[in-house]
């Protein structure tokens, strides 16, 4: 039977640059010690506090069917979180939940883009939003950066691909070179967005993990308020990749055709799953902290062991739970490293290419492992480096 073109074209029929991550867990499964550092997934597990306020809520009996919007209070609550850190005035009304970040990104863009509308987005990408935007029938629109300009979006190129789409994709801080933009991007982003009416689709999922320079979210810019979609989720702020929680924060109408949306697609979020997440956020700052230290702690343990070499190079990381590494000097492209890295040293990253073709020659690194198990790798990925340039 013929599966329609909108799914089977998701990835146009490649891996999506997934081909590492496959064998490194083939490999585990065959009884093999491989150190991960592909996916975005934090070495410690949820809070027992959070896990304590899921399973009460379970217990109290909020397992029926939740209501669609997300429950008042957590909406409430997401709203209070995103006035306080933006100033942009937001209210429970302003507030989708969703199960994750992902599915908030689908939403945004089947709610912005007629089938065939171009939606933009900056590349080096997180590895599913070319996919994504294929999914609702729109045609991704990739806006190539440099690692000469740390990969950031420039104003020029951004032009050149607005007249005529719907929508354009960001995300600061960034998954996968951990740039952080700043204000006068930001500030053309909007103006570009203004003058060719486009939607801003922004992904703020790191944004509890700020280690240079400001978040600032472009929501709160002038004038962004009705055209700005914000990405939001419990996954990386809280360790809570599995529950599947996170929202949408755009205007009333949009919401509201967003809650029609869901009604049809998600039926909502599992009631205790909401009510975890609330009693997540309600605990403030110090516990986002505490989440995001150890990031905070082996980005700086990856530039002392990188500072003492010049063969990785190290693109300058503000934020986010990865590293960007320029391996270009050794002649293999990211591919290739990654591959031989793995075989060499059971060491899976993932090759910069999955993140677009402006990132090769670069790989990523997430630092999921412990410190130790962390500099370990980075001192073998050094070594393998010097191996090959020899
Ligand atoms: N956006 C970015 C940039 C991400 O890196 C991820 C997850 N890795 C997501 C969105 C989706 O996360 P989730 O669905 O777990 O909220």
């Amino acid at each position: 039977m013929q599966l329609s073109h909108r799914v089977t074209n998701i990835t146009e029929g490649s891996s999506d640059g997934w081909d590492i991550f496959y064998k490194a867990r083939q490999m585990i499964s065959e009884g093999k010690s491989v150190t991960e550092l592909t996916i975005g997934e934090h070495d410690t597990r949820t809070d027992p506090e959070i896990l304590k306020a899921m399973n009460h809520a379970a217990l109290s009996g909020h397992t029926g069917y939740a209501v669609v919007p997300g429950t008042q209070s957590l909406r409430e609550t997401v709203a209070a979180r995103i006035q306080k850190n933006t100033g942009a005035p937001t209210s429970y009304r302003n507030v989708l939940i969703t199960p994750g970040g992902q599915s908030a990104l689908f939403a945004a863009h089947i709610a912005t883009n007629e089938p065939g509308d171009h939606a933009l987005f900056i590349e080096p990408y997180y590895a599913t939003y070319p996919g994504t935007i294929r999914s609702v029938g729109a045609r991704p629109i990739a806006i190539s950066t440099s690692a000469k300009h740390a990969f950031l979006p420039r104003k020029q190129d951004i032009i050149a691909a607005a007249t005529g789409a719907k929508s354009l994709l960001i995300n600061s801080p960034n998954n996968p070179t951990g740039a952080i933009y700043g204000s006068q991007t930001l500030h053309d982003i909007a103006q570009i967005c203004q003058t060719h009416g486009l939607w801003l689709i922004s992904d703020e999922v790191y944004d509890t993990q700020i280690w240079a320079g400001k978040h600032t979210s472009p929501r709160a810019l002038p004038g962004m308020l009705e055209r700005t979609l914000v990405i939001g989720s419990m996954s990386k702020s809280h360790a809570m990749t599995g529950s599947r929680v996170g929202w949408i924060v755009g205007p009333e109408t949009a919401i509201d055709h967003l809650i029609n949306l869901a009604t049809h697609t998600t039926y909502g979020v599992a009631g205790f799953i909401q009510d975890a997440a609330e009693f997540a956020l309600k605990q403030g700052a110090q516990l986002e902290e505490k989440i995001a230290a150890p990031f905070r702690r082996r980005r700086l343990l990856a530039q002392d062991i990188l500072d003492t070499q010049s063969i990785v190079g190290l693109m300058p990381s503000q934020g986010g739970m990865y590293l960007m590494l320029d391996i270009r000097s050794t002649g293999l492209t990211g591919e290739e490293f990654a591959d031989s890295l793995l075989d060499a040293h059971q060491i899976a990253v993932m090759p910069g290419e999955s993140f677009g073709p402006c990132a090769a020659g670069h790989i990523r690194v997430a630092m999921t492992v412990s410190d130790n198990a962390f500099a370990t790798a980075l001192r073998s990925l050094v070594g393998h480096a010097e191996s090959i340039k020899l």
